[in-house]
């Protein structure tokens, strides 16, 4: 199964031609300035929270906690990675400091070659393990990172939960990997192969069901 980034807002050539990026939540602007200086924006945003991302050749832990590090300066309350190894998706979350999550990495190792990362800062759903980011579907084969607010979040929830959809946290962006989740399953029922490319004409369709500041 794919992992999936939501709200990725730039990115840059990396050693070895990979595709990698840190960014923080901001405007596309600002984080092409920070993505080609490689250095922590001058100011601090009013939009908080960071997202990094790697599809790539190396290992992906090391530059995923990395990447969380130069995004601290934002400010945030938890950190959380997915790595999509031999055996599917892998998710490692912490409250609190990038240190943290970095010593349960160490204890509980992730290994890949593609992954995000994400740290948090709460607006639906307390600073808590189970609301850090990233959020899975059903299957556990879809990882979202979000930044920004779902303002219609509620309806879309019980929505997937008169269809028999568990949510596991109490953000507002739980309700994107369920609702892609649903999709896909649509369009693979339909007749569709699974493909990267089905999985951005998933996303597609339920973007405009998303209402908020993203
Ligand atoms: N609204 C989301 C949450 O509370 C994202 C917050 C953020 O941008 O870090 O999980």
């Amino acid at each position: 199964g794919p992992v999936f980034g939501h709200s990725w807002e730039g990115k840059e050539k990396g050693p070895e031609n990979c595709r990698s990026a840190y960014w923080p939540c901001a405007t596309f602007g600002e984080a092409r300035n920070f993505a080609s200086q490689k250095q922590p924006l001058p100011t601090r945003s009013k939009f908080m929270c960071g997202i990094v991302g790697y599809v790539g050749h190396r290992d992906v832990k090391d530059f995923l906690i990395e990447g969380l590090r130069r995004l601290e300066y934002r400010g945030y309350d938890s950190a959380g990675i997915a790595v999509m190894g031999a055996d599917g998706v892998a998710v490692r979350k912490r409250v609190g400091k990038v240190n943290e999550l970095a010593s349960l990495v160490e204890t509980s190792p992730v290994t890949g070659k593609m992954g995000m990362g994400h740290t948090r800062w709460a607006t639906h759903g307390k600073p808590e393990e189970r609301n850090a980011h990233p959020h899975l579907d059903g299957s556990g084969r879809l990882a979202v990172v979000q930044n920004g607010i779902i303002e219609n979040f509620r309806t879309l929830r019980e929505e997937l939960q008169a269809e028999g959809v568990v949510f596991r946290s109490d953000t507002d962006t739980e309700v994107i990997p369920h609702l892609l989740s649903r999709e896909l399953g649509r369009l693979v029922a339909a007749g569709r192969r699974p493909s990267g490319s089905l999985l951005l004409e998933g996303l597609q369709a339920i973007l405009p069901r998303l209402h908020g500041e993203n």
